[in-house]
């Protein structure tokens, strides 16, 4: 794919901050789990949020492969930061931007070039791979909707102004209406409460928790509406997930990126029986291995972020994003195990950045849709067939 001399000057400028910045704090981030304000304040300097909002309202009008280039520098360096970048300018603020009132949309983007990262409500603990069981109820009284339940596994979680709320939407006479999106403002939305944040296994810097919704009144300006209405509207909003998708493969891909420089510097350096390691054929070949993955890794995302679903949908391809997601972030599990293996046993130290890569690269078959329920899809797409996967439920 032949990016454009606007897309390489961006990359350029990406990969400058991430080896200037970024990189110096990755290992810190890690250590203190706490959310990189300072970051954020120089992805804002550089104009990297809500680059994809339009311009009119105050973004950059740019396209998913243009944040995608972003996103893969950072992560390179830093799979947090990746993180923001992806979440400033995919998922929920890319659904409030395609499906959001006037109003919203101002809202939305006025928070996130402020540098809100915008969290996105979906998983219940009972409601995981299977969404659309969720239990979160929003229920009609007067003009307004009042929503209880609970999510957990909430990026964001306690940092996160804007969120994007998925719940049960019931009319004024209890009858279920379909599943609708609900916005709130953390601190200024009663009723929305930060429970607990989840001791995680790598991405330390970006917290995940739950949050619990009591008697969180939402007012009729902060209902987004798809223009399918309830009845089909998580299938619009979930549709909006597909740029989310494609921004989390990618993150997995530029981890693998940084690990591959950092293996291929290691195997240069470092000499073992009178020569440098990258002399033995046993490395060389893996090395090669992991270049032709992360080549294959790259052109599958690049291809998914370039593309655009059935019925002038202004989201990636499902079936392409699926695609992408899947092979990426299975390739960069493989490509990070394997730098780890080429620095031997300072791989596992905590002193050197592999084992933080090793923590973080794991998410990425798990969040956003694991890499099961999007080989479902995959298939669902290839045979035709409705793949329902309730034991009452199979239908051709
Ligand atoms: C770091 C991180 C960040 C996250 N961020 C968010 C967020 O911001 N917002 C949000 O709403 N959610 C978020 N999630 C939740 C994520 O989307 C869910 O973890 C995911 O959808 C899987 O749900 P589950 O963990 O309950 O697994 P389960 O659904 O319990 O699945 C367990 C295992 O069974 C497999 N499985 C389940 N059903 C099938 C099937 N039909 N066929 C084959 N295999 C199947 C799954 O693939 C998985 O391997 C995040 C998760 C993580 C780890």
């Amino acid at each position: 794919m032949r990016l454009t001399p606007d897309q390489v000057s961006l990359q350029a400028r990406a990969a400058t901050l991430s080896e200037r910045l970024v990189r110096q704090r990755a290992a810190e981030i890690d250590r203190t789990g706490e959310y990189p304000w300072d970051i954020v304040e120089a992805l804002k300097a550089e104009g990297f949020l809500g680059m994809t909002i339009p311009k009119e309202l105050g973004g950059q009008g740019r396209s998913f492969l243009d944040a995608v280039l972003v996103i893969e520098q950072m992560a390179r360096s830093c799979t947090v930061t990746a993180r923001i970048v992806v979440e400033t300018n995919m998922g929920a603020i890319s659904a409030i931007m395609a499906y959001g009132t006037e109003k919203q949309r101002r809202l939305a983007a006025e928070l996130v070039l402020d540098g809100d990262k915008p969290a996105i409500c979906i998983t219940e603990p009972g409601a995981g791979s299977d969404a659309a069981s969720m239990t979160t109820r929003a229920e009609k009284r007067g003009d307004r909707y009042v929503l209880n339940g609970r999510k957990h596994w909430i990026t964001g979680a306690g940092v996160s102004c804007l969120h994007l709320i998925f719940a049960r939407v019931f009319d004024e006479r209890g009858e279920e209406l379909g599943i609708g999106g609900f916005l709130a403002i953390r601190g200024e939305a009663e009723g929305l409460v930060v429970t607990r944040r989840e001791p995680t296994m790598g991405l330390c810097g970006m917290p995940e928790g739950e949050l619990t919704f009591t008697d969180l009144e939402i007012p009729p300006e902060m209902v987004l509406l798809p223009p399918s209405g309830f009845r089909r509207g998580f299938a619009d909003l979930m549709n909006a997930y597909n740029s989310q998708r494609v921004g989390a493969g990618t993150v997995a891909m530029g981890i693998a990126a940084g690990a591959l420089e950092h293996a291929l510097a290691w195997a240069k350096s470092r000499e073992q029986f009178g020569r440098p390691i990258g002399e033995f054929q046993g490395l060389q070949w893996m090395l090669a291995d992991m270049q032709t993955q992360l080549t294959a890794s790259r052109l599958m995302l690049y291809a998914a972020a370039d593309s655009h679903g059935p019925n002038g949908s202004p989201f990636p391809d499902p079936n392409l994003a699926a695609q992408a997601k899947i092979f990426a972030s299975e390739a960069a599990i493989k490509i990070v195990n394997d730098a780890l293996q080429i620095f031997g046993a300072r791989g596992y130290s905590r002193g050197f950045p592999l084992e933080r890569m090793a923590r973080d690269v794991r998410m990425f078959t798990i969040g956003g849709g694991t890499a099961q329920i999007l080989r479902n899809l995959i298939a669902s797409r290839l045979l035709g067939w409705k793949l329902p996967q309730t034991r009452d439920g199979y239908l051709r």
